[in-house]
């Protein structure tokens, strides 16, 4: 069996060695108490504290019980009486993007052009003469003057350096004249197909290049080093640790994020459990199904899934749609990935033991991956057991429903991407599309189908208290629409937890050792400033995650001393 080779040939590291062993009484290394803790374990769903051996819990019930475990060396944490929650898992983001958006100049939300020259020239001061200084997020739809920004604002800012600043949509960006002079562009350079040369009076290119233009200037920007790839993933990892994430499934990744994850997960530097997808085509796939799944390196890696994109975006009408756009009815979007190819790396996956994850929004897409699963089902003995994965699930035929329990496809899905787009959904799809089967949680968990959550950040903000916020209630932080977006889609506050814990363990094939507080399982756990479970809905939105324990050890704390933190 492949997989037992696999098995074989991960590495079993000092913290791989504990993977099996149910440790038993005491001393504790580590007593929380006294807590409200949500265990999200069915036979004994709340606690008072839960104690911690090494990188397990091994015990989780009353105060007098976790007390009981004390040794002279039991570090005690006081959690005051507050929530307890398993740490908390992202079922779809992207690592490297969040690493990347929290190291580039963040632009969204400046007011003018002289906001960003302002925070350029900020920048500009600590980069090197010769570095690119590469941003995102300005819309000059939100300042006073809504005209274009110009090279010559940008230089002024950064010393001639060479600059590149996209739009907030990405459709667009402005770069310095360095970088237009070295990208060869002149008033002599036509507008290339699908692209579009913004210029000044005398006919020069003026600053901004959109769509295909782009190219000219983003091609000259040199790819990451290696070890900027690590360090941008361990900017990233900080902020997960931040916000609780303790496990994250990388719903995208190629061969240098992989190996640079293996070089972070081998020399203990990654705190966040990554499960990750590999998003290559076939020829590029081929050496890794070759060499069979990664499984739970040293407990914090695993490299065991595929994933494919079906189709494009609702947003841009990209969704492949079963009948047209009800807002543009020569449309039905399109398939960015050819149904046989998507066959094929199905077929492929499933051959050597890798779980495929496809991203399908439009109705179409969603038959078609569907489709795909069943047929794979049937061809390849033991492909069920790989729980195959619906990225997103956006728009569903109602005929699709059931066929997630039916044949134990995971929905993976995003509550804020549903309240994101809620304001022009009805109008895009019309009101029985959108009533049919528009991001349907409900739905799919009555017909029996598991729930993992996430945010496809960077898209959607990484917090996943805004992702529970969002699924118990069906609105936006605003409050609107009144009563909730279709609220008999809501999740209770434990159908949200578990989607953020137990379930999203299940889809990563994980949920033997994580997504609850139970003995034996990792002791992944989050410490929180008020009680969601509790908690007017609106209070969700300003809580934090006051300490964020991996493995047993404290990776974020704003709760105890300073000092502890990394
Ligand atoms: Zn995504």
């Amino acid at each position: 069996m492949r997989l037992l080779v696999a098995l074989a040939i991960v590495s079993t590291g000092a913290c791989g060695l504990s993977a099996q062993s149910n440790r038993v009484a005491g001393p504790a290394d580590l007593i929380v108490h006294p807590g409200v803790v949500y265990t999200v374990a069915d036979a004994a769903p709340r606690a008072e504290a839960v104690a911690v051996a090494g990188d397990r819990l091994i015990y989780v019930g009353s105060d007098a019980g976790a007390l009981a475990l004390r040794g002279p060396a039991t570090r005690v944490i006081d959690a005051g009486g507050r929530a307890v929650l398993p740490g908390l898992h992202d079922a779809h983001g992207h690592v490297l993007g969040l690493g990347e958006q929290l190291q580039e100049l963040d632009l969204r939300g400046t007011a003018s052009l002289a906001e960003v020259t302002a925070k350029l020239a900020e920048r500009a001061r600590t980069a090197a003469p010769d570095a690119w200084i590469v941003g995102r997020g300005w819309d000059q739809n939100d300042w006073p003057v809504k005209a274009w920004p110009s090279r010559t604002a940008l230089d002024a800012a950064a010393g001639g350096r060479r600059v590149w600043l996209t739009r907030i949509d990405g459709h667009a960006g402005v770069a310095s004249t360095r970088a237009l002079q070295e990208a060869g562009l002149s008033a002599a350079s036509v507008d290339p197909a699908g692209g579009r040369i913004i210029r000044d009076a005398s006919g020069a290119p003026d600053g901004v290049l959109v769509d295909r233009a782009m190219d000219a200037v983003t091609r000259l920007i040199p790819p990451p080093t290696d070890a900027e790839i690590e360090s941008t993933l361990l900017r990233a990892d900080a902020e997960l640790q931040r916000l609780g994430l303790t496990t994250v499934h990388d719903a995208g990744i190629d061969e240098r994020v992989a190996a640079a994850y293996q070089r972070l997960v081998e020399s203990g530097r990654l705190r966040t459990r990554v499960y990750a997808m590999l998003r290559l085509p076939l020829a590029r796939l081929r050496p890794f199904l070759a060499a069979g799944p990664v499984i739970d390196l040293h407990e914090r890696l695993s490299i065991r899934a595929i994933k494919i994109v079906a189709d494009g975006a609702l947003g841009s009408r990209g969704a492949a749609l079963l009948e047209p756009y009800a807002d543009e009815p020569g449309t039905s979007g399109f398939l960015t990935t050819p149904e046989a190819d998507i066959y094929a790396l199905t077929r492929a996956a499933a051959e050597a033991g890798f779980q495929t994850c496809v991203h399908a929004i439009g109705d179409r897409a969603n038959r078609i991956v569907m489709d795909t699963f069943a047929r794979v089902e049937r061809e390849v003995p033991g492909a069920r057991a790989l729980r195959n994965r619906n990225e997103h699930a956006q728009i569903l035929d109602a005929a699709e429903i059931p066929r997630f329990a039916a044949l134990g496809v995971i929905a993976s899905m995003q509550p804020t991407h549903a309240t994101s787009d809620m304001p022009w959904v009805p109008a895009r799809i019309g009101p029985a599309r959108t009533a049919e089967g528009a991001y349907v949680w409900q739905k799919l968990r009555q017909a029996g189908a598991r729930l993992a959550s996430g945010s496809d950040f960077p898209v959607e903000q990484p917090n996943p208290l805004l992702g529970f916020y969002a699924a118990i209630t069906r609105q936006a932080p605003d409050g609107t629409p009144p009563g909730g977006w279709a609220p008999d889609q809501r999740l209770t506050r434990d159908e949200a937890l578990r989607s953020f814990t137990l379930d999203a363990a299940y889809a990563a094939h994980q949920e033997a050792r994580s997504g609850s507080l139970e003995a034996g399982k990792l002791a992944d756990f989050v410490i929180l400033s008020r009680d969601i479970m509790q908690a007017p809905p609106r209070d969700i939105l300003t809580t934090t995650v006051l300490m964020t324990i991996s493995g047993g050890q404290v990776t974020h704390d704003t709760l105890t001393a300073a000092s502890t933190v990394r």
